[in-house]
């Protein structure tokens, strides 16, 4: 595969372009974990609930899913692995590590060095992602390999304990090409992260910026346009009776010219979003509901295609390095 971008699906590499309709950041398993202890409405541990929930947005079109689930907070990625086989649908896992308050005090990813770091997450992305999520003193390697690095930064960007996470993260993307998923804490630090990542190795053509739309500021997403990243908007179901700021978003990038570097998803990592459940609105909610919103504020099938289909297929591409 030298020279050619490809997609690492949990089943295997694909050419991009038959990736197709691609949900940007999911969350489809989540076992019992440091978080669902503390909140027991992220406990997603049912493969037949995941199925039965994704079933209404595939009737919709849904091909992609990539799930944001970093180590060792309840990832399981032979539960992933047989929810693609059940579905059929192209799942991306992630190696990486989730913001400190996912874990424990103590946890090993803030007591070890970067280099080791860089090197936990090389090995799931070229040998095979943990079936022991990453917990225990020994690794059992799945045949399934990370398809792209999910990073967490803090409020403003990477804090002290997030710096030497972030150059780890970069250090294995230069090393790889894999694709990063950040989060950005309460939409912000997103100029700060690509910054660091680039840094220390990082390519900004290769990161989404997850949930920036919770900053509804046009001149803060311009910024993050012109560093070359790509913004993942997952914030489109939570408005209630205000103004759609996810709209107003994607409404201004169609102004700017910007519409081919955003990816969108639902980050409905909640029992409480999902119709299985018996929550609201349901993972159909991207490809019915809001798809009809896009619609109705102008945006046409070309551009609903590119922010489902190109966009992702580009940003979650693995560019090998240059040998
Ligand atoms: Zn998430």
């Amino acid at each position: 595969m030298t020279g050619a971008a490809f997609v690492r699906t949990l089943l295997g590499d694909i050419d991009p372009a038959d990736l197709g309709v691609t949900y940007a950041h999911e969350h489809l398993i989540i076992q019992a974990s440091w978080t669902t202890l503390h909140h027991p409405d992220h406990l997603l541990d049912s493969v037949e609930d995941a199925v039965a929930e994704l079933a209404p947005a595939q009737a919709l079109g849904l091909r992609a899913v990539v799930d944001g689930m970093p180590a060792d907070t309840g990832r399981d990625v032979l539960a992933l692995a047989e929810i693609a086989r059940r579905t059929g649908l192209h799942l991306i896992a992630p190696t990486g590590f989730h913001h400190e308050r996912h874990y424990p005090p103590r946890h090993w990813t803030g007591r070890i060095g970067t280099d080791e770091l860089a090197g936990v997450l090389i090995g799931e992305i070229e040998v095979g992602i943990d079936a022991l999520d990453l917990s225990a003193p020994v690794v059992r390697r799945t045949p399934h390999r990370a398809g792209l690095i999910k990073v967490a930064g803090s409020l403003g960007g990477p804090s002290p304990r997030d710096t030497p996470i972030f150059i780890a993260v970069a250090t294995a993307q230069a090393r790889t090409g894999c694709p990063i998923l950040t989060h950005c804490e309460q939409g912000t630090g997103g100029l700060e992260q690509v910054a660091l990542l680039e840094r220390h190795g990082g390519n900004a053509a290769g990161i989404a910026l997850s949930h920036v739309d919770k900053v509804v500021d046009r001149g803060y997403h311009r910024e993050l346009l012109a560093t070359g990243a790509t913004l993942e908007y997952d914030q489109s179901f939570r408005w209630g009776t205000a103004e759609n700021g996810t709209l107003r978003l994607l409404a201004w990038a169609a102004e700017d010219g910007a519409l081919d570097r955003i990816v969108l998803g639902m980050d409905a990592a909640r029992r409480g979003y999902w119709r299985v459940h018996g929550g609201t609105p349901g993972m159909e909610w991207l490809l019915g509901p809001f798809a009809a919103r896009m619609r109705e504020i102008g945006l046409d099938e070309t551009a609903i295609a590119r922010l489902f289909v190109a966009n992702p297929a580009r940003v979650y591409a693995f560019r090998p390095p240059a040998a």
